[in-house]
């Protein structure tokens, strides 16, 4: 039950002040600890203590104990669910995803065995002391990201770190200190080892932070790409019609469009971030020249990126939803230069789709990115405004019951004169059901077939 009022971070105080009631050591750990000191809220507030699992099961009896094997007990605390995570050490990595035992130890040896030094750091929850084993506190304040001990060794151990490194560095703001991205580039390949629903998860928070274009170029850049979506590196150097694309190949393009995206300084709609980076991923496969016109083209890029856009994402394990949403918007991203040229009818269906807010602004970082048009954005806010006063697709006139009691038989022609009633609903020269059946009459619509 949630009691109102109690903050996770009370709820985890007072947690921890049982445990310490109790004799034992018990510290605020890892993410949520480096959060505060840079003035964040954290996403959870994670304890580390020096309680067996059992001891904290007996402490606070309903708390999960799925993962004591591993050392952490998961505790219930006014409604908020907190990890416990007794002191220990890791065994070896022999798979680079696991480790094979764990031993329980000090707060010094579960420092060392933490990712990075801005997530090794612990903090007393009474007094808020931050206890530092490996200079965290001083790379915090540098903005810097580095490996706790051998980066290499580290990455060797666990592979998912590599991409860690870099969601840290993107998600933070963050320079990677020179010797970790070394063995990042060094050690990319051993990015393959790793499940991708785990590179799914780790990639969709770099993905959607406000330094997004950063973070792609550390994928580019170590290799790390390769191992996951290896038809981003395809863009480098893809080039394009300079009198459409002046600022460069279709990497350099992309982007640029991931800086834009978005209100600057925040996350941005994790649909969204997909669609601008995979939407000319169709344009190295379908790239020509065109002898005519003496220019490059990329006829059907939008279809074929679609294509690739759904492989790539079902590759990575992402929801349906999410799958066919930007598969839509990839889809489409072409449709927005003849939106001037639709009939009414074509363009409120067009602006009806739930995606059609994203596709709006992916275009608009489409043009800002490159050619600078505004002419078709401007278009269509206009029309928003427009047709705001009602549904852009009201309620239909007729439906199949009414052709049925017109005496039609049902079948796939109904689905066409509805469509037909519609789309003179639409372009507003029907308004009301007698009108409607007046039309269809008029048109021969209504005699048996
Ligand atoms: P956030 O929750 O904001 O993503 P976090 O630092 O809390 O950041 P978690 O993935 O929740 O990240 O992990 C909690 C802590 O556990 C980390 O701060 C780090 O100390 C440690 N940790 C997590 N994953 C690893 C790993 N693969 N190798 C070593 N230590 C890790
Ligand atoms: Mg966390």
């Amino acid at each position: 039950m949630m009691l109102p009022g109690v903050s996770p971070r009370d709820a985890a105080i007072q947690l921890a002040r049982r445990l310490r009631a109790a004799g034992h050591t018990a510290l605020f750990a890892g993410g949520c600890v480096r959060d505060r000191l840079l003035g964040r809220t954290p996403k959870d507030h994670d304890i580390a203590t020096s309680a067996t699992p059992a001891e904290v099961a007996a402490l606070f009896p309903g708390s999960n104990e799925i993962g004591a094997h591993f050392g952490v007990v998961l505790v219930k605390s006014h409604g908020h669910a907190i990890e416990v995570a007794t002191f220990r050490t890791d065994g070896s990595y022999r798979d680079g995803r696991h480790p094979e035992s764990v031993t329980f130890s000090t707060p010094q040896e579960d420092a060392a065995r933490r990712d990075f030094t801005v997530n090794g750091l612990f903090e007393d929850p009474e007094s808020g002391e931050v206890i530092d084993y490996v200079g965290g506190r001083a790379d915090l304040e540098a903005g810097i990201l580095r490996a706790i001990g051998d980066p290499a060794q580290r990455f060797r151990e666990d592979a998912l770190r590599l991409l860690r490194a870099a969601r840290f560095a993107t998600t933070l703001g963050f320079t990677i200190e020179q010797g970790t991205l070394a063995a990042m580039s060094e050690h990319a390949g051993l990015l393959g080892r790793i499940s991708p629903e785990r590179i799914r998860d780790e990639f969709s928070r770099l993905i959607v932070a406000p330094q997004r274009a950063r973070g792609i170029g550390l994928l580019v850049d170590t290799g790390l790409v390769r191992s996951f979506l290896p038809e981003l590196l395809d863009l480098v150097g893809c080039e394009q019609p300079p009198e459409w694309h002046p600022e460069g190949d279709v990497y350099t393009h992309t982007r640029i469009m991931l800086e834009m995206v978005g209100t600057p300084g925040e996350e941005a709609p994790l649909e969204l971030c997909l669609a601008v980076l995979l939407h000319d991923i169709g344009k190295p496969p379908t790239r020509t020249w065109d002898e005519a016109d003496d220019r490059i083209r990329f006829n059907g890029h939008d279809a074929v990126g679609a294509r690739m856009t759904e492989t790539i994402l079902r590759r990575l394990k992402y929801s349906n939803q999410v799958i066919e949403e930007v598969t839509f918007i990839v889809s489409r991203h072409m449709q927005f230069m003849n939106v001037q040229q639709m009939r009414v009818a074509k363009l409120k269906r067009f602006m009806s789709a739930p995606t059609f807010p994203l596709e709006l602004e992916l275009h608009r970082v489409d043009c800002a990115s490159s050619n600078g048009f505004t002419d078709n954005l401007e278009f269509l806010i206009d029309k928003e405004k427009e047709f705001a006063a009602e549904p852009l697709i009201p309620p239909p006139l007729l439906t199949g019951h009414d052709l049925i009691r017109l005496g039609l038989k049902p079948g796939p022609h109904f689905g066409r004169i509805l469509d037909a009633v519609q789309t003179e609903q639409l372009e507003g020269r029907l308004h009301d059901r007698d009108r409607a059946i007046e039309w269809l009459r008029c048109g021969g619509m209504l005699s048996p077939e």
